[in-house]
């Protein structure tokens, strides 16, 4: 483990949060701001940099480098974020390494929040050991990241651990991106709440934290449903375990705090379809919430300065 410490800096559509990373993963001095992303590109660059050199003016230990997850798909090599929703309007094509290397006078990394999410979970968090791992997140949509050999692994453009857009149906619902049948259809917190409520036979809008809710406090439907979208991301996660064999798998992100009824329905429908030496993989619940992407963001910035694996 190397001494280094870092600045973490994570960009999401509501808020932007910084805080220095110890080399234990420990975060010190965590400042938010508001991303108002309705303001632009310019306006949100801005604000990073405003929170970035607030941060390192109060810094206990000056960081070495610092590392960035962002809302977007971000070019592993250049660090210029090369598609982004219309959570950042703008965002896309926006050299952020570039420009915080020039304006903060450090190294800078950068890639995608959940991607950041998996790397913090997999170093510091519920996969702290494992070599291989694959973390998803389950929320309004379906992200993910792999973590091979205590790296990232984000593909030749960013884009991999897309596992939202994973097919579990031919042709089946249709989805944001444009495609049928992908199992964030199936297994999110929109998914699951449209689907309590056609069961229900509700006219009131729901989300997935409702029915969270609501099967904590007793309602067998709500665990019904929990656990048939647990059933889904199982299938969907089988085959990614007959094609990667990773360690383990780590579940975070809103629907995760269903807790057991949901993980252990991802746990039976991956023993049902994934290949026999993989039915057992272990699945995991994330353990350190809303900071995974600051804590990650921190690592990414730790191993490309010290090129240490895992460390
Ligand atoms: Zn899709």
């Amino acid at each position: 483990m190397s001494d280094v410490w870092t600045l973490g800096i994570d960009i999401g559509g509501t808020k932007i949060a910084a805080a220095l990373v110890d080399p234990s993963g420990r975060l010190h001095g965590t400042q938010t701001v508001p991303t108002m992303a309705r303001e632009g590109r310019d306006a949100v660059l801005s604000r990073v940099v405003a929170i970035a050199r607030a941060a390192l003016d109060q810094a206990e230990v000056q960081p070495t480098a610092v590392g960035v997850g962002t809302g977007g798909q971000v070019d592993p090599t250049t660090g210029e974020i090369i598609f982004a929703t219309a959570l950042i309007p703008g965002w896309a094509g926006v050299p952020l390494r570039q420009r915080l290397q020039e304006v903060l006078g450090i190294p800078a990394w950068v890639t995608n929040d959940v991607h950041a999410m998996a790397l913090g979970e997999a170093i510091h968090g519920a996969g702290r050991g494992v070599r291989n791992g694959l973390y998803v997140a389950v929320g309004t949509g379906i992200g993910g990241g792999w973590v091979l050999d205590g790296r990232l692994y984000t593909g030749h453009d960013g884009l991999a651990g897309s596992i939202g857009h994973v097919k579990v149906e031919r042709d089946g619902r249709p989805c944001t991106c444009g495609g049928r049948g992908c199992v964030e259809q199936y297994a999110s917190g929109p998914a699951i709440a449209a689907e309590y409520r056609r069961q229900r036979g509700l006219a009131e809008a729901v989300t997935g934290r409702d029915v969270v809710e609501a099967m904590h406090a007793g309602d067998h439907l709500a665990l019904t449903v929990v656990q048939e979208a647990g059933r889904w991301l199982g299938f969907a996660l089988a085959s990614l375990v007959n094609a990667m064999a990773p360690d383990a798998i780590i579940v975070g992100g809103g629907v995760a705090e269903a807790g057991k009824p949901f993980l252990d329905a991802i746990r039976s429908g991956i023993a049902q379809y994934a290949l026999p030496t993989a039915r057992s993989t272990p699945v995991l619940k994330a353990t350190l919430g809303p900071q995974a992407g600051l804590i990650g963001a921190g690592v990414l910035a730790r191993q490309g300065i010290t090129g240490n694996e895992g460390a």
